[in-house]
């Protein structure tokens, strides 16, 4: 079955088709690092990482990219107040970045390019949309010419005089229409600054997406993603920069995600309802967390409240307990159930439903519904004299398999390191040597449960992961 997706461009869902087969190649706008995160930057990072997910358990391989901006104007202005240098800010906020969407169970990206080590991109990228008539120096600064892309306005369904209207040239700027947006901008006295052909200076943000997503994956992307703020100035602007310089369409699939709402009310620095994940996660368990984020569909509103939250906590409790109790009836199923088909074809049908909720522009609010279908399904087995071990392990695999594609992986254990495994190999032939088979057995069983196979061969003993 094919993954349709609503593509804020053409706004309908679409089948998606990749440019490679068996390949996505995504983009996702990541955050400006001089400060913790807030749950709203929270949300895009755990739901394109679900998405990722999603295409992973389809077979599909990801090339995931997710930037750092690490230069700009709130960098700068933070790295005054606290006497620091710009890269000690942008280097601290990029671990705790790291940290906070890990613990909420966030894939590491393939690339995180950061503008500062894109420099040499991002200026060649300006000097082509100078040459082809796209950009203009004045003064030390550079400017895109907004006119000069027929197709200004196309993601955010605006024509340009609607646009043109709202307008104005700030003082200082250096722009020949209110229109266009910088791509470098002229340094001012001490502050940090990069050569470049129009003099000292730095980047305007919108072009480093541009540049990154050329050099990561090429002129052409199947999925561009972000927050729905972002769709219009920064992601029309994307799309004016990358087709005016590559000549070719720049990302088949646009993907947006709403806001989130504290006590129905917009976050704002002012209201004081600002949250930041970090300290969400200290007091939250992360998983219930990422569940409670994953409950709403990404494109619709979140709204984000300590009761909703402990409602969901309570939701996300049943599903943990399904599990437990399938795992504790595991050791106790005997077998003489003679209606296993029958509870198989019953999972095999949810399963088929789970995957057509997700393949409807990743709907996990309704994904989720499917989850309780089974956890109740779950339940009704369980209080059953006669269990089967195949109908428990199905149950608690094709559970396990779901949480994962949701991000919420049940198994704790960190995946045991190349040298890990040989040390304990060498600990068995040891163990052996001195006759202390039972020691032997037992590592084999324990690198068994963690998915390592031991082979025993004339030459050695061979392993791989399972
Ligand atoms: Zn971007």
């Amino acid at each position: 079955m094919t993954i349709n997706i609503y593509n804020t461009l053409t706004r309908k869902k679409e089948k998606f088709a990749p440019i490679e087969p068996n390949r996505v190649k995504m983009y996702v706008c990541g955050p400006t690092v001089y400060n913790y995160i807030h749950i709203g930057n929270a949300r895009p990072a755990i739901v394109f990482d679900t998405v990722r997910r999603y295409f992973e358990y389809k077979g599909y391989q990801v090339d995931y990219v997710l930037n750092f901006t690490d230069v700009d104007d709130k960098l700068i202005n933070a790295a005054k107040e606290l006497g620091e240098e710009v890269p000690t800010i942008a280097e601290r906020f990029i671990q705790a970045y790291k940290e906070d969407v890990g613990v909420l169970g966030v894939k590491e990206a393939v690339h995180h390019p950061r503008v500062t080590e894109t420099m040499d991109d991002i200026i060649s990228f300006i000097s082509t949309l100078i040459d082809k008539g796209h950009a203009y120096e004045a003064d030390g600064d550079v400017y895109f010419k907004t006119r000069s892309f027929d197709h200004y306005g196309k993601l955010s369904h605006q024509s340009i005089d609607e646009l043109r209207s709202g307008a104005r040239i700030q003082v200082g700027e250096k722009k020949q229409d209110p229109l266009d947006f910088a791509l470098w901008k002229q340094t001012k006295d001490g502050e940090i600054a990069w050569d470049s052909p129009w003099g000292k200076g730095r980047p305007g943000w919108h072009i480093e997406c541009s540049a990154m997503a050329k050099k990561y994956l090429g002129d052409t992307i199947d999925i561009h993603a972000g927050g729905q703020d972002l769709t219009f100035p920064h992601h029309e602007n994307e799309i004016a920069q990358s087709e005016a310089a590559n000549g070719t369409s720049f990302a088949n699939y646009w993907m947006h995600n709403g806001y989130i709402n504290i006590d129905n009310e917009k976050m704002s620095k002012s209201l004081g309802n600002f949250v930041l994940a970090h300290d969400l996660i200290q007091k939250h368990d992360p998983k219930v967390l990422r569940f409670f984020m994953l409950s709403v569909h990404y494109r619709n509103p979140i709204n984000f409240s300590d009761a909703l939250l402990e409602s969901a906590k309570n939701s996300y409790d049943r599903i943990e307990n399904a599990l437990t109790n399938l795992e504790h009836r595991k050791e106790a199923s005997v077998n003489l159930a003679d209606d296993n088909q029958q509870w198989l074809d019953k999972i095999n049908a949810l399963q088929q439903q789970f995957e057509q909720e997700m393949d409807d522009d990743f709907n996990t609010a309704n994904a989720i519904a499917v989850i309780f279908d089974l956890v109740k399904e779950a339940n009704v087995y369980l209080k059953s004299d006669h269990t089967h071990v195949a109908v428990i392990d199905t149950f608690i695999d094709t559970l396990t398999a779901w949480l994962e594609v949701l991000g919420i992986p049940q198994t704790q254990e960190e995946e045991l390191l190349d040298e890990e495994i040989e040390a304990l190999i060498e600990k068995r032939i040891e163990a052996r040597k001195n006759k202390d088979f039972q020691l032997a057995d037992k590592i084999r069983d324990d690198l068994k449960e963690r998915n390592i196979i031991l082979e025993d061969t004339p030459q050695g003993t061979r392993w791989k992961r399972g």
